[in-house]
């Protein structure tokens, strides 16, 4: 069984089917980018594998252990939003232990796995900031920071540049790349950004009114598109 597995995934808002009976899956340490035009069911589809949208039908599997049900907080993973959602009141050392003090994680314990944070996404100058005396792009930083800290077993990315300038979507693309290939934790990206989808991914699912319409490696899309969808979605002639 693959690391982290779906099938027939259903998700019904109302009397409308958004999420129509998805089947994936992705393996341990993959940097998966879900990519598709807006309203195609992406933010959906993540926020159930997050368990913060109940499933309607179909199962979800992470590791052999079926979550289909299990609540969020349960489930080892961790979010990253587009908006930033940082406590605007708290310094940046301690939005990024907030998490694990509420853990009752011993606290030197807690000042080791948040100095290694920082290190890693090269915050430590600014820990004893608070958010409004950062720009934006140290802010995702501290996001991300906040997200690793709890190790979790897989990072769940929700178009996370979408709120910043173009100079700094390129830096913190760059960023989130080194950043995966140094820890190695199984990624979930949404974005709606062909270029960010082909440059991240080890493997991109291209979605369609809720449906899978093809996954696999960029230049597997860019030589193969099974559809015309795809080929126009990439941005190549098929
Ligand atoms: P994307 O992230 O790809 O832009 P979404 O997953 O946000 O798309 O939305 C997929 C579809 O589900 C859209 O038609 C959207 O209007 C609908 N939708 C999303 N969230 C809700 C909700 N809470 N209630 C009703 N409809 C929703
Ligand atoms: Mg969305």
């Amino acid at each position: 069984m693959s690391f982290l597995q779906l099938r027939g995934v259903e998700k019904i808002f109302g009397d409308h089917k958004v999420i129509k009976g998805v089947n994936l899956d992705i393996e341990k340490n993959e940097f998966i980018v879900f990519v598709g035009p807006s309203g195609c069911g992406k933010s959906t589809l993540l926020r159930m594998i997050a368990g913060l949208e109940s499933i309607d039908g179909g199962s979800l599997h992470v590791d052999g252990r079926d979550i289909t049900h299990l609540p969020s907080s349960q489930r080892e993973l961790a979010m990253v939003f587009q908006s930033y959602a940082l406590y605007p009141h708290m310094t940046v050392y301690d939005n990024m232990s907030f998490a694990l003090k509420l853990a009752k994680v011993p606290a030197d314990e807690i000042r080791r796995k948040v100095e290694d944070a920082a290190d890693k996404l090269n915050l430590t100058p600014y820990l004893k900031r608070t958010p409004k005396e950062l720009s934006g792009g140290q802010r995702q930083r501290v996001a991300i920071g906040r997200a690793i800290v709890r190790a979790p077993k897989i990072f769940l990315f929700d178009e996370p540049l979408s709120n910043l300038d173009a100079a700094l979507r390129g830096q913190t693309r760059v960023e989130i790349s080194k950043l995966h290939r140094a820890l190695g934790v199984t990624t979930i990206y949404v974005t709606h950004d062909q270029v960010e989808a082909m440059t991240l991914a080890d493997r991109v699912v291209v979605l369609r009114d809720g449906m899978v319409e093809q996954v696999g490696a960029p230049l597997e899309l860019y030589d193969k598109p099974a559809n015309q969808f795809v080929a126009q979605f990439i941005g190549m002639p098929s």
